[in-house]
């Protein structure tokens, strides 16, 4: 497995929008287990394919409540239903998040590596990372979901990534983590192993370089 290059904005490959696969082969099979390797290194989320420079509709996701990654040819959402914040990041954005608005629940379709047909049903974090790996497929970023530049923000400001910072941060009711100065993650209520320390559910502890894996979309 290779570990691939990871397009960054303002490359313009991550605005075109990607073709449909046709079939579902070795060499789509080899795609996704790169771009999963690629996603473990970087510690995020999900991973489309035009990220990696293939204008492939493939997407691979590692949800942190799973063990097994996911692998999606032809992804569509196919229903959304309600509407709800979110904070959310791009590895082909790296450095910032974002508050936008992403859907409660979707449904979705989709075809395994295998060929075989998938029906979806996503809530929580796996309706936000559905809905931004197939955006990223029509070319979309969750920059243009951004209703005003105040609503991305840039994190660790002061860029020394080497040097892990503690921050404080409180737990919100819904399982997202908010930290009490300007930046503000995004972390799965049942996601905390090794990312972060929770105590009496209200102290917890990440380092600056979690915050940076957090973002990884
Ligand atoms: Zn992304």
């Amino acid at each position: 497995m290779a570990i691939l290059q990871i397009r960054t904005v303002p490359d313009p490959i991550l605005r075109r929008k990607s073709r449909r696969v046709r079939a579902v082969d070795d060499a789509i099979r080899k795609l996704a287990r790169d771009m999963i390797a690629t996603l473990h290194d970087a510690g995020g989320i999900g991973l489309a394919a035009p990220q990696v420079g293939e204008l492939k509709r493939l997407v691979v996701l590692q949800l942190p409540d799973e063990d097994d990654p996911r692998i999606l040819v032809n992804p569509e959402i196919t229903r959304r239903e309600g509407e709800r914040e979110v904070e959310e990041g791009c590895l082909s954005v790296p450095g910032y998040l974002g508050t936008i608005m992403r859907a409660e629940r979707v449904k979705a379709r989709a075809v395994n590596e295998w060929g075989a047909k998938l029906r979806l049903t996503a809530e929580e974090m796996f309706a936000q990372a559905l809905e931004h790996e197939v955006d990223h497929l029509d070319g979309i970023l969750y920059l243009d979901h951004l209703k005003s530049h105040e609503d991305l923000h840039e994190i660790g400001a002061d860029d020394e990534s080497e040097h892990q910072h503690d921050f404080a941060v409180e737990v919100e009711d819904n399982g997202l983590m908010k930290s009490r100065g300007e930046k503000r993650i995004l972390i799965a209520g049942n996601s905390h192993g090794g990312i972060a320390e929770v105590k009496d559910e209200v102290i917890v502890k990440a380092t600056e370089k979690d915050l940076g894996r957090l973002s990884g979309w």
